[in-house]
């Protein structure tokens, strides 16, 4: 547009007689100067500018000058119409615009460094703009843009438009933070109008003082600690201590709006966030026009920035930027932390037996947990796709409130009456086939699965049992006897006991019936039979897993169970599902495993998830069985189903639903599978993914012909995922598998998050 047309344009809309000059910066402004001396900026809106946000924008200058912030603000003039935007028609365009005061100051970024004073005023003028703002709520506010920092996750999937893989891996990070510390409590923090960029450009500077404020287009209600996130994020961009000079500002702003301890710890992952989406934006752009150099100002010293900042665990930065606050005391950042990690591993040496085991090379402390997130002794968040025992989330506030309540009441055992063990029992028969109606409580899978056994053992008076290749089923003596997963790995005695017969595991990918297509898991299960043949004495049970887990995470195809448990079933045996990690709706269609293959076991047993960590595991079973289970000798497990044991199940049950968790698992599991099963096409090294639900394997193979095992690989990578703040582990008899059972509140962006970062690993090279 012509500068005759832009004077044409004010003199028709606003009456009065201008020069111009156009102002440097991102948007179409100029420097109004009318007859009269008094100056005026105008600023031409671009299709993004709504008038919500223009009436925003007025309603919070307003605002600000009624209740005396005294700097300069850039006020509204109306139109001869009494508009807050002047609109006309110019050819076919419409054009939009409106005039408002002249500030007097010099930016903040041209008037460096700044002193403690100033960096103190800057922190008490935000403090007091969210102070007045706060209870200015209007509908005009409820709005997003794509600077809103609160929804800064929006641009987590274009992080790898960024091309360099240390400057990916700073983003991915930073974005975790976002998500692991803002997300969960990004609803509960005070809300109100914002400016939306305080940036240094936006800030004026007369005389070491902060005299003015500009550019409020971006006002929307948000969490009011946004503002001063994206003023720290900003105003330290130059500051060679910039955490120490973002801890006076914050100091500041917390004598003029007293700030919460959740405050503060969002306060530098959301401050980190702006500039990680500062940099996004500036890569997307750069593919629209590299050469729009306005678009590029703050992108090198953004990243200086991020790449500092990205080395400062999170809880050291909260406690700094709490150092000149009232919340410091309330932080109490550093007992959390405890013995540090190195003084731990050496004394489990002292006091804790060499058997156990420690994962990672350099293990892990952790010190709290919160949904699919695990938090280390600095604050720093991993992503939980390994401990499926937090099958609701970690520490999730339903279950652990159901479990303090019942404890402060009463917690006895089942020789007395109380009403949470039939409640439990009554809503835990309801998610299974009618005829599992009876339960046993006990305290762990292996308990569970012993107590299966003898109960087999005693019904059919018989001893023989049939387990499936590479299974796991307990720790204890017999447990270990039955798991070829045990007795053929390290330490174990190498082949079964004679009353132990060892079926080949259904696995579609590997072994003999590779490649039977629909056949196959009838070609399996018909192994059954053979080895039942062959069997001197009739079988007790047959007990597998409804999905193999340390097995591999191996899906045994369909048919599989129907045909072997036809076998067992006609040979006098009883069919046992272990459920204990693929129960309470983890497979996504269905709330058993056992149920995706159409069979109903004669026993199931439970265990890991069903208490969210709190110890409880069960054995449910039909009434005929467990009737002739009762011959006389008492079931007593002093803790097994005790009245606290059976809130928290029931806490788990209720969270299961109201989250409607399954669904949940089969679509971001559905998402998680397929990004995984997409790396294939990139990543010879993954031969095979499998899964359902959040139930997922991701074989590694250095052939995929020969399918000879990736084992070390399948380590490295597991090692890097952590290096990248992902749990995850290896698995299956060659250790090459790895496991995906993550808490079932993961999100799909945890998913994307997850398929980017191993793409990236693997790209780099194990
Ligand atoms: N069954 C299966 C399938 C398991 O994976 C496990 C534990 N990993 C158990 C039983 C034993 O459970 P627990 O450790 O609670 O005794």
């Amino acid at each position: 547009m012509t500068d005759t047309a832009i004077r044409e344009f004010i003199r028709a809309e606003y009456g009065i007689e201008a020069t111009l000059t156009r102002l440097a910066g991102e948007n179409e402004n100029y420097l109004v100067r009318a007859n009269d001396g008094t100056d005026y900026v105008l600023k031409l809106a671009d299709d993004g500018t709504t008038t919500a946000m223009i009436e925003m924008e007025s309603l919070a200058v307003n605002r600000l000058m009624e209740e005396g912030l005294s700097i300069g603000l850039p006020r509204v003039i109306p139109t001869l119409k009494g508009k807050n935007e002047a609109r006309a028609n110019l050819g076919k365009d419409l054009i939009r615009g409106r005039l408002i005061s002249f500030v007097a100051g010099k930016a903040w970024c041209e008037t460096l460094p700044a002193s403690t004073d100033r960096l103190e005023h800057l922190g008490g003028i935000i403090g007091k703009l969210a102070r007045i703002l706060s209870p200015l709520s209007h509908p005009a506010g409820e709005i997003t843009h794509h600077w809103d920092l609160s929804q800064a996750d929006q641009h987590r999937p274009l992080i790898p438009l960024v091309r360099e893989p240390e400057r990916i891996k700073i983003l991915e990070k930073i974005f975790l933070w976002f998500e692991a510390i803002f997300i969960p409590v990004r609803e509960t923090l005070p809300r109100g109008p914002i400016h939306g960029d305080i940036n240094d450009d936006n800030v004026l500077v007369q005389a070491d003082r902060v005299s003015g404020l500009l550019d409020f287009g971006d006002c929307i209600v948000n969490p009011v600690i946004c503002d001063l996130a994206i003023a720290l994020a900003y105003h330290t961009l130059d500051e060679a201590d910039p955490l120490g000079a973002a801890a006076v500002i914050t100091g500041a702003y917390d004598r003029e709006r007293t700030l919460s301890p959740d405050e503060i710890r969002v306060l530098f992952p959301l401050l980190c966030a702006r500039l990680a989406v500062s940099v996004i934006i500036s890569a997307q752009r750069r593919q629209i026009n590299p050469e729009r150099s306005a678009w590029f100002v703050s992108e090198e010293r953004a990243w200086k920035k991020l790449e500092h900042f990205s080395g400062i665990s999170p809880d050291r930065a909260a406690a700094g930027l709490a150092s000149q606050t009232s919340v410091a005391a309330q932080l109490n950042l550093e007992s959390h932390q405890g013995q540090a990690p190195e003084h731990l591993a050496r004394e489990r040496k002292d006091f804790i037996a060499p058997s156990l085991s420690l994962s990672y090379k350099t293990p892990l402390k952790f010190v709290r947990g919160l949904g699919q997130y695990l938090f280390d002794h600095q604050g720093q968040p991993f992503l939980d796709l390994y401990n499926n025992v937090c099958h609701v989330g970690h520490c999730h506030p339903h279950v652990v409130s159901a479990g303090q309540a019942q404890m402060a009441v009463l917690n006895t055992n089942t020789r007395y009456l109380y009403d949470g063990l039939t409640e439990y029992a009554r809503r835990l028969t309801a998610t299974l086939p009618r005829e599992l109606s009876t339960c046993f409580f006990v305290n762990s899978g292996s308990e569970a699965n012993e107590l299966a056994l003898r109960m087999a053992k005693t019904v059919t008076g018989r001893e023989d049992v049939l387990v499936v290749d590479n299974a796991y089923h307990g720790h204890t003596q017999t447990m270990v006897q039955i798991s070829p997963y045990k007795f053929k790995g390290k330490g174990g005695k190498g082949k079964p006991e004679p009353w132990v017969h060892v079926v080949p595991v259904a696995d579609g990918y590997r072994g003999q019936y590779k490649g039977h297509g629909p056949e196959t898991g009838r070609a399996y299960g018909d192994e059954v039979k053979g080895i039942l043949d062959k069997m001197d004495r009739p079988p007790a049970a047959f007990i597998t897993e409804s999905l193999l887990s340390c097995g591999g995470q191996v899906i045994p195809p369909q048919d599989y169970f129907k045909t072997a448990f036809s076998h067992v079933r006609n040979a006098g045996g009883l069919c046992i599902c272990d459920e204990v990690q693929t129960g309470f709706g983890r497979s996504g269609t269905h709330f058993w495993a056992f149920e995706t293959q159409g069979v109903v076991p004669d026993i199931v047993v439970m265990g890991k998830p069903m208490g969210n960590g709190h110890p409880m595991a069960a054995v449910v079973t039909t009434k005929e069985i467990a009737q002739a289970f009762a011959n006389g000798m008492e079931f007593f497990a002093t803790f097994g189903g005790n009245p606290v044991s059976c809130a928290i199940g029931m806490a788990v049950l209720d969270v299961i639903e109201k989250e409607t968790l399954q669904e949940h698992a089969r679509i971001v599991g559905g998402r998680l599978l397929k990004g995984l099963t997409d790396l294939m096409a990139r990543h010879e090294i993954i031969g095979d993914v499998r899964g359902t639900g959040l139930f997922i394997g991701v074989e590694l193979v250095k052939d995929r012909q020969t399918l000879a095992p990736a084992t070390q690989e399948a380590n490295r990578l597991v090692n890097a995922l952590k290096e990248s703040q992902i749990l995850l582990g290896t698995d299956g008899p060659f250790d090459n598998v790895i496991k995906f059972k993550p808490p079932m509140v993961m999100s799909e962006a945890d998913a994307d998050m997850t398929v980017r970062v191993m793409d990236r690993i693997l790209e780099q090279g194990l």
